[in-house]
């Protein structure tokens, strides 16, 4: 019996996994600076020890949330990280303001959490996941360059 064809498509994911879970040098995945901008409602901003810089909206931070309620939701839904739920078409929509959150803090020295104002604070964004989510246009120009990355 032959499960030649089964075999190849687990060998083809495997590979897939392996590229998405490739580890990154440690300098990429160590913040040399790390600014909450709580005051402004803006966003968190991290310089690397190698020099590349990301930052992410707080709204972005939301949908990206990594805890395991949030990213079973967004499989369910086919979102990637940071994305957000589409808007219901509702006659009169309710006002959301954006997220953001009431604190932060780190957790260790590889992770850091956000209480959200809507109660959420299960999140741990760890320093080598806010790396591979980097919005910068160099990071995502390369994510969208994948072949089969879903757009
Ligand atoms: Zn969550």
């Amino acid at each position: 019996m032959s499960h030649e064809g089964i075999r190849i498509t687990a060998k083809e994911q495997q590979e897939r996994e392996d590229e998405e879970n490739r580890p990154l040098p440690r300098i990429a995945v160590t913040p040399e600076k790390v600014r909450v901008l709580l005051s402004e409602g803006k966003g968190m901003e991290i310089d690397w020890v190698d020099g590349h810089r990301s930052a992410w909206s707080f709204a972005w931070l939301r949908d990206a949330c990594p805890c395991a309620t949030c990213v079973g939701e967004r499989k369910a839904e086919g979102r990637k990280p940071g994305q957000p739920r589409p808007k219901p078409a509702e006659l009169l929509p309710m006002y959301a303001p954006p997220a953001k959150p009431a604190s932060a803090h780190a957790v260790g020295r590889y992770a850091i959490q956000f209480n959200w104002l809507d109660g959420h604070s299960g999140g741990i964004y760890s320093w080598e996941y806010l790396r591979r989510v980097c919005q910068c246009p160099e990071c995502t120009f390369s994510e969208a360059e994948t072949p089969g990355a879903p757009s």
